[in-house]
């Protein structure tokens, strides 16, 4: 079928860079962090974005990736600690790795917006990441101006008494499904279902700055929903509705940063996994999102993320 061998290459590419962040983590302690120059999401970040990268690179060597890091600071003489602790948690998954291929593989994710291409955000939801909270590894592959596939990896994501560490993948007109991010059966995935009233919750961000509360909350309630929102870092959210767990996602402009562009890399995977799981995804005035012309969406406003049958009341709310 089509786009499947990208969509193993992206999917293990994940897996391997969840384990780094993971690694990240549970390693890097507070004392570490405040000798070192370098945050563990910096580490982090810098180490997922080479390895799935690498395994770009190597399997798909013509596809550009529009990525959200580069080496320039890591590269500087006096970054040399840095580098190494990069390099040894990389090592710790391949075991081969190079400083000299690991910078050359994070600058590989330096390419531009094309008409086939790849994008990347090694680490959704830094602020998360550091919290001990939820973050994401999101990978997209978009083509002729439509998103074909992607792979959401939540590592801190679990749902009733599940272990934490989703997957979420999708191909476009193939659905959406979720599995154990340590590997396991993947099983289809379906958005809330109307009349599904218990799950007819909405999720927006923790970080206040990053959307406008006061507004996603008044917008929901108009839009007949009556609990109160879960808070969420990174694309986590849109596995929570991909999984039927909640029915809308508001991110609307944050009265704070009036000019702020939403960036390609910040919905891309979230966005067809949504969708090919039964949702709905534009901005706030119902505009589809433009992932094909920038690196950043020039023209599109907020996110409306929703099950489908709530979009419109919610559109016509805003
Ligand atoms: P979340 O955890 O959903 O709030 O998303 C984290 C993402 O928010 C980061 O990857 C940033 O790119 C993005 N971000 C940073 N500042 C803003 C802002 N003012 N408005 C919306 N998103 C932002
Ligand atoms: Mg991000």
């Amino acid at each position: 079928m089509a786009y499947e061998q990208e969509l193993a290459i992206a999917q293990e590419a994940v897996m391997i860079a969840a384990k780094l962040c993971e690694a990240v983590r549970r390693d890097m302690v507070p004392e570490a962090m405040e000798k070192s120059d370098m945050s563990p999401v910096t580490v982090a970040d810098y180490g997922a974005q080479a390895i799935i990268c690498r395994a770009l690179a190597a399997a798909f060597p013509n596809d550009p990736v529009v990525g959200e890091e580069d080496s320039a600071d890591l590269q500087k003489p006096e970054m040399a600690a840095q580098l190494q602790q990069v390099t040894d948690f990389v090592k710790a998954q391949i075991a081969e790795a190079t400083s000299g291929q690991i910078t050359e593989w994070i600058d590989h994710g330096n390419g531009e917006v094309a008409r086939r291409f790849w994008t990347l955000d090694p680490i959704d939801g830094t602020k998360g990441f550091l919290r001990g909270d939820q973050y994401a590894i999101a990978l997209a592959l978009i083509e002729d101006g439509d998103l074909k596939v992607g792979v959401l990896g939540c590592p801190a994501l679990a749902f009733g008494d599940g272990e934490p560490g989703l997957l979420f993948s999708a191909i476009r007109g193939q659905g959406t499904t979720m599995q154990a991010l340590a590997g396991g059966e993947a099983q289809s995935v379906k958005v809330v279902q109307p009349g599904d009233t218990e799950r007819l919750r909405f999720v927006e961000s923790v970080e206040a700055s990053h959307g406008d509360q006061d507004r996603q909350n008044a917008v929901a309630q108009a839009a007949g929903i009556t609990q109160p929102s879960a808070r969420m870092d990174s694309q986590a959210k849109y596995g929570a509705l991909a999984a039927g767990e909640a029915a809308l996602y508001l991110r609307l402009p944050s009265p704070k940063y009036p000019n702020y562009r939403e960036k390609i890399w910040d919905h891309a995977a979230g966005a067809i996994v949504v969708e090919e799981a039964g949702g709905r995804v534009t901005d706030m005035h119902g505009k589809p999102l433009d992932f094909f012309s920038a690196a950043k969406m020039m023209d599109n406003r907020g996110v409306v993320v929703s099950n489908g049958p709530i979009h419109d009341a919610v559109l016509s709310a805003l």
